[in-house]
C-alpha cells in the first residue's frame, strides 16, 4: 500500500469514527470485510490455527490472527492503542433554555484543550439505548453528520483580557447553542432522539429512549494540508491514527504468526473501566486463546513472558514557537519518523530490551526512529502501555507518531510518520 492510499484511508477512518463506539465498529467493518470472524464474549469459542477473529466490548476491540505455530512456542505479538479522545459529552438531562436559546448541558470528557472548541460547527454522535416494540432493551449508534450546534466565543469587546487571560468555566461557558426558542416553546431532547432513531433504517420499532452516551464533535473533515502537503490536520488523531495503522498492519501482515491488536476505551480518563486498559478485557481474551490450545497450569504465564506489546499513542513533536518545552536533546520532529517514549518513573513502559527490539524492527524496515523523554522539570503524560504491562506482565514499548496540539479539537501530524509506523507494525506482525 502506498503512502497516499494509506493516508486517504486514515482520513476516511477518522471521519467515520466520531466516537469510540463508531471507531470500534469501523475497525470491525474493515476486519470483517477481510474475512475476520466476530466472536461474542458471552459464547464459547472454537478457534482454529490460522483463523482471524475480533471481539468488541463497548468502545473497545481486540482483533487477532492465530499463527500456525503454537502460542506456547512463539508467544504473541501485540499492539495496543485507545479509541477515545477528549471531548464534550451530553449530560443525562441535557436540554435547557436560557435567554431564548436552546442549549445542551455537557460534561468535559478527559483532558480537553477547551479554547479550540469555541466557534466550531459541531455535530453529535454516540450510542442510544431504547425500549423497542417487543419490550426488549436495544442500543444503536447514531451520527447526525450535520452541524447542529456551536459554542460562540464572547466578543473581545466584552472581555478585553481574552488574549492574555482567557479562563473557561466548563459549567457556564461550554453548553453549545442549538436553536432559537420562542417564548413558551418547550423542547424535548428525548423526543428528538426518538424521531432520529425512527428515521434511521431498521429502528422503526423504538418505543422509548432509556439512556444515551452522546458526544459533540467538529464537523470539519480531516485534511492533508501545508504548502507541500506534509501535514495531516484533524480531530481525534490521538489516538485514531494509531488505531488505524494497527488495523491496517494486522490486515496486511501475513498469516504466519499470532498477531493481536487491542484498542481500549477510556484511556483519556484513566483506563479504569470494563473496556479500559486497566480492566480485564485483554487478559480475559488472552486466557481464552491460550486455554484453547494448551491446558498446562503454567501455559498462560509462559505465553505472556514470550510476548511483546507495542503500545502506540501519539508523541509531542517540538513546536517551533514553544521549543523550550522540550528537552534540547530529545526533540521529535514531524515527518522525522516514529518516536520511542521513555520515562524513568514508568509513565511509559519502555525498557532497554523492548526499546532495542522496536529499534531493530525500524532498522530492518529502513524507518528512522526518534526518542522522546520529558523535560526533567515537567510532569510526563502516560498511555495504556504501563497499565497493560502492570495487568499482564507483558514486556512493552511505548511508541507513537509525533504530533502538535494534542487534545485540541484539531490536531496535527506529519504525512509520513503514520505510514512508516504502519510498515513497522506490519513487519512486527509478520515477524
Ligand atoms: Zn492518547
Amino acid at each position: 500500500m502506498d503512502r497516499q492510499t494509506f493516508n486517504e484511508g486514515l482520513l476516511t477512518f477518522i471521519q467515520q469514527s466520531p466516537t469510540p463506539f463508531h471507531a470500534t465498529e469501523t475497525m470491525a467493518g474493515l476486519l470483517l470485510a477481510a474475512g475476520f470472524q466476530r466472536l461474542e464474549e458471552s459464547e464459547s469459542w472454537e478457534l482454529r490455527r490460522g483463523g482471524s477473529y475480533l471481539v468488541c466490548r463497548d468502545g473497545a476491540i481486540i482483533a487477532l490472527r492465530l499463527g500456525q505455530q503454537p502460542l506456547l512456542e512463539s508467544g504473541a505479538h501485540l499492539t495496543g492503542a485507545h479509541t477515545d479522545s477528549p471531548c464534550l459529552k451530553v449530560k443525562p438531562v441535557a436540554e435547557r433554555t436560557a435567554n431564548g436559546y436552546l442549549q445542551l448541558g455537557v460534561e468535559v470528557y478527559g483532558g480537553a484543550l477547551l479554547n479550540p472548541w469555541f466557534d466550531r460547527d459541531l455535530s453529535l454522535a454516540g450510542k442510544v439505548s431504547f425500549l423497542d416494540d417487543d419490550n426488549e432493551i436495544n442500543s444503536c449508534l447514531i451520527d447526525l453528520h450535520r452541524p447542529v450546534a456551536i459554542i460562540p466565543s464572547l466578543a473581545i469587546h466584552l472581555d478585553r483580557e481574552a488574549n492574555s487571560n482567557k479562563r473557561v468555566d466548563a459549567q457556564k461557558h461550554l453548553p453549545p447553542i442549538l436553536a432559537c426558542m420562542h417564548q413558551e416553546e418547550s423542547y424535548s431532547f428525548e423526543e428528538f432522539l426518538l424521531t432520529t432513531l425512527r428515521a434511521q433504517n431498521g429502528h422503526s420499532g423504538v418505543q422509548k429512549i432509556l439512556s444515551h452516551e452522546l458526544l459533540f464533535y467538529d464537523t470539519q473533515p480531516p485534511a492533508i494540508i501545508g504548502l507541500r502537503d506534509q501535514f495531516i490536520a484533524g480531530a481525534r488523531l490521538d489516538n485514531l491514527l494509531s488505531c488505524y495503522l494497527m488495523t491496517r498492519g494486522l490486515l496486511d501482515a501475513s498469516a504466519d504468526s499470532t498477531s493481536i491488536m487491542v484498542c481500549n476505551d477510556h484511556e483519556e480518563v484513566g483506563s479504569a473501566s470494563a473496556s479500559g486498559a486497566q480492566g480485564p478485557f485483554l487478559k480475559s481474551v488472552l486466557q481464552r486463546l491460550v486455554s484453547q490450545e494448551n491446558t498446562a497450569i503454567d501455559a498462560f504465564e509462559r505465553v505472556l513472558r514470550k510476548s511483546l506489546l507495542l503500545s502506540i499513542d501519539n508523541a509531542h513533536g517540538v513546536h517551533p514557537n514553544y521549543a523550550d518545552f522540550h528537552d534540547p536533546a530529545h526533540g521529535p520532529r514531524l515527518n522525522g519518523g516514529p518516536v520511542i517514549k521513555i520515562n524513568a518513573n514508568q509513565r511509559y513502559a519502555s525498557n532497554t530490551e523492548s526499546v532495542a527490539r522496536f529499534r531493530h524492527y525500524c532498522n530492518r524496515e529502513g524507518v528512522n526512529c526518534q526518542s522522546f523523554v520529558m523535560r526533567s522539570d515537567l510532569a510526563c503524560g502516560s498511555t495504556i502501555g504501563p497499565l497493560t504491562a502492570t495487568e499482564t506482565g507483558i514486556t512493552t514499548v511505548d511508541v507513537g507518531v509525533p504530533t502538535f496540539a494534542m487534545h485540541s479539537i484539531r490536531e496535527l501530524a506529519g504525512t509520513e510518520d503514520a505510514e512508516q509506523l504502519y510498515r513497522v507494525v506490519r513487519a512486527f506482525f509478520d515477524r
